[in-house]
């Protein structure tokens, strides 16, 4: 157990191998060197002002107090009634769905509510950050499995030679941060097949749901109800609404495993920003407001591959998520963070580094760029990065 000799009082880390995100690393980098930031996660436009407006008329009706433990009932309804039309899956509002602060806390929410001392929980490398602290902290064990190379698809054959007795959940994330691949309904049967029987719970990371490119479709684990019965799906309005800091998301599990996630729920925040949940809850009325999300994005990653297409950089167009991998090396030799920081520190542009996504660190000379941007942002951005 480690501590550190300079603290008053000893500390025994409850996570020793985990440091600074490097979403919140780089983004500070970008910021102190005044580079174009595509590293973390976020647009710089803003979200819609009507949605804005919701806001602040709620506030002002007094929507001002702490709202229901699961969720204000008419956004649940909203999201019982948009989860059916999009993914032919009916929901209990009152006991299917809970509001969070943002998919993060309905990961960790979940995982801490289901995941106990030596339960094995696979993850899929490269993995969001928050996926393996979250078990660590539960004393649960991440069992890792590389996405194949190159495709990032998930290696089945792997899967299935790892699952154990001790085996409690798989973690899945489509589309996938941050190599932008979609699972495909093949995925989804190969998954089918190796639950079945088993008491395996499933955790789908579903945030990018609404931007997928091209021929590529979002296939829900909602979809499929032999998956449905066994699986906690998390979603953040963040990500849809162009709004992250407000941080907020939701999780969708059945009876049973809801009323375990409430019990941790009530817990971490017991409820979440109530005049944000009806603003939300009138603005998902509307379909336009996150069906054209997709072709908006879309228009964003073409721009920036085309702007880039000269460069030395190679790429595969991403299947969705606003994140594009850039391979480097026809540039430069040097690892993936040293030459992130190089990126920003004297060409002025931020991006994330892929080896902190790996249990093991292994660089792969690739890069990840955020073009949740404006255009000009990507035009700049695209200069820089063609004289690289
Ligand atoms: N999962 C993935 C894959 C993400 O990229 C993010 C980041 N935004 C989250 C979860 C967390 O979402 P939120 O900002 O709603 O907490
Ligand atoms: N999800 C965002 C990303 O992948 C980051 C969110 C965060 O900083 N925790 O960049």
């Amino acid at each position: 157990m480690s501590t550190t000799s300079q603290n008053p009082i000893p500390v025994w880390s409850k996570l020793p191998k985990t440091s600074k995100s490097i979403f919140t690393t780089m983004s500070a980098l970008a910021q102190e060197t005044n580079a174009i930031n595509l590293s973390q996660g976020y647009p710089d436009f803003d979200c819609a002002a009507d949605l804005q407006e919701l806001v602040t008329k709620y506030m002002g009706l007094g929507y001002n107090q702490y709202a229901p433990m699961a969720g204000v009932s008419r956004l649940l309804e909203n999201i019982a009634n948009k989860i059916d039309r999009l993914y032919n899956c009916e929901l209990n509002p009152t006991e299917e769905i809970t509001i969070t602060a943002g998919a993060t806390q309905a990961i960790y929410t979940a995982i801490t509510s289901l995941i106990r001392e030596n339960d094995e929980v696979i993850v899929f490398e490269p993995a969001y950050d928050s996926y393996v602290p979250t078990i660590q902290l539960s004393g649960g064990k991440p069992i890792y499995i590389r996405l194949s190379s190159p495709d990032f698809s998930i290696p089945w054959r792997d899967v299935k030679k790892l699952i154990s007795g001790r085996t409690r959940m798989i973690i899945i994330n489509t589309p996938h941060n941050p190599t932008g691949n979609v699972l495909t309904k093949k995925d989804y049967e190969e998954l089918m097949t190796i639950v079945k029987n088993s008491n395996i719970l499933l955790l789908f990371d579903e945030v990018y749901e609404h931007i997928v490119f091209d021929e590529h479709q979002h296939l829900s684990a909602l979809s499929f109800p032999e998956l449905r019965e066994r699986s906690l799906v998390t979603f953040s309005f963040g990500k849809t609404f162009h709004n992250t800091g407000w941080k907020v998301g939701y999780c969708v599990a059945p009876p049973y495993l809801t009323k375990e996630f409430r019990k941790v729920h009530q817990f971490i925040t017991f409820s979440v920003n109530t005049p944000a949940q009806y603003a939300l809850a009138d603005y998902l009325m509307d379909e336009n407001n996150y069906k054209e999300l997709s072709a908006f994005y879309q228009e964003k990653r073409d721009f920036f591959l085309d702007a880039i297409k000269d460069s030395r950089f190679q790429f595969t167009p991403a299947q969705g998520t606003y994140f594009q991998i850039l391979d480097y090396s026809r540039i430069s030799e040097a690892n993936d963070l040293d030459f992130a920081v190089e990126l920003t520190r004297k060409h002025k542009v931020a991006s994330i580094p892929l080896s902190p996504f790996y249990s093991n660190q292994q660089d792969f000379t690739v890069l990840r760029f955020c073009f949740a941007k404006k255009r000009e942002t990507l035009a700049r951005a695209a200069e820089i990065l063609n004289k690289c």
